[in-house]
């Protein structure tokens, strides 16, 4: 199996809550089963949130 985020093949490899792509332990967050896309997206919504307030 590869991760799609590093295309790296991955013994573990984790599947996106949010957008269902597989990814690597480099990739994203395990434990949150999150990818780093979805972490990235997810911090840039707190940043224009904390600006409108
Ligand atoms: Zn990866
Ligand atoms: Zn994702």
């Amino acid at each position: 199996m590869k991760c799609s985020i590093c295309n790296k093949k991955s013994k573990k490899l984790f599947i996106c809550e949010e957008c269902g792509a597989k990814f690597c332990a480099n990739c994203g967050d395990g434990k949150r089963e999150w990818c780093d896309m979805c972490l990235q997206f997810e911090e840039t919504q707190k940043n224009n949130e904390s600006i409108d307030t």
